[in-house]
């Protein structure tokens, strides 16, 4: 009898599941992005909410959940409601937290669905306006020289800022003072005051300020140059190849999400990557949306795996404590 009553619980139970995936979603969807408003995964988080919304005929709302270099958002998402109308919008972060925390509230492998993977974006090393260095050699010389009295500003520990910021000092050999932000929105705005040198920061953030001649620009840490800064050297060209990295993105829903709504939310990703006004934008910003062959959760899990055990061991190698 007891046995015949938790069949039917469980059948009740997965029928309501599987009758909640065809409707969903009956009501808004809030994007939850680890960081501040106006700043690069903000921007990348608003782009794709706008054409998701058209393909759910729902609402995608974002809201920044900010602090902590993205693991307050990462844990918000967590332990929200496996139903679909929470996601999570993040970046390489999601990926180093682990080896950079001693003790995170959440698994980053385990504790969420893999949605999908969005865009790569390249890092450009930028400084304030007035730092007197014209290019990368001249960066290399002041900083190793003046490296007791320079401030490099990131989104705080975890944040790809921080992670480029890392790779920076372990290829000059030298530390420098962090200043962390709730983004690099608001880093910008010190950068841009001169109140801050240097930072390193996706091109959505910095491509623009960098045409302006607001802010100056050293490198991109991608293998190659970019179309929309050509005259900017690659950090290889520069003589450091071990000095690169590129930000990606994914999406990420609270574990135990049923796999049909996982799917909507793909489906909806994948439309978001096609609409031309989201490729018109990324290309403006110095990326594009990854290939077709990237976007399903299966490959996002993969490559979050092999991201978690590379970036492990550039971390313990570059002597950074777990905090
Ligand atoms: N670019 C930031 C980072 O360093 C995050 C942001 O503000 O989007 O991770």
């Amino acid at each position: 009898m007891k046995t015949l009553l938790r069949y039917s619980l469980i059948a009740t139970a997965l029928v309501a599941a599987s009758a909640s995936a065809q409707t969903f979603p009956t009501k808004p969807v809030t994007m939850v992005i680890p960081f501040a408003a106006g700043g690069p995964t903000d921007v990348v988080g608003r782009l794709l909410a706008q054409s998701m919304s058209k393909t759910l005929g729902q609402q995608v709302i974002v809201e920044n959940t900010v602090g902590a270099g993205g693991t307050i958002a990462a844990t918000r998402v967590a332990r929200a409601a496996p139903d679909g109308y929470t996601v999570l919008l993040h970046h390489i972060g999601h990926s180093t937290a682990p080896s950079l925390y001693r003790k995170l509230p959440y698994d980053a492998l385990t504790g969420f669905e893999t949605v999908g993977l969005v865009t790569d974006v390249p890092m450009t090393v930028v400084s304030k306006g007035d730092f007197p260095a014209k290019d990368f050699a001249e960066l290399v010389k002041n900083v190793k020289a003046n490296s007791e009295k320079i401030n490099l500003a990131n989104a705080g520990t975890g944040s790809a800022s921080h992670l480029c910021g890392m790779l920076l000092q372990d290829a000059l050999g030298v530390k420098v003072t962090t200043v962390p932000y709730k983004g690099t929105a608001p880093a910008m705005n010190d950068l841009l005051g001169g109140q801050v040198d240097l930072m390193c920061d996706q091109t959505t953030n910095t491509t623009s300020y960098i045409k302006s001649g607001k802010i100056k620009a050293y490198a991109v840490t991608t293998p190659k140059r970019l179309a929309v800064l050509p005259d900017l050297p690659t950090t290889r060209e520069a003589g450091l190849p071990a000095f690169e990295v590129a930000v990606w993105h994914g999406m990420y829903a609270p574990k135990g999400t049923p796999q049909d709504v996982v799917m909507k939310m793909n489906n909806a990703l994948k439309v978001a990557l096609k609409d031309q006004l989201v490729i018109d934008r990324f290309a403006g910003l110095g990326t594009e949306p990854v290939a077709d062959n990237r976007t399903s959760p299966e490959v996002h899990k993969q490559f979050l795996t092999a991201e978690i055990s590379k970036w492990k061991s550039v971390i313990e190698k570059a002597g950074v404590q777990p905090e």
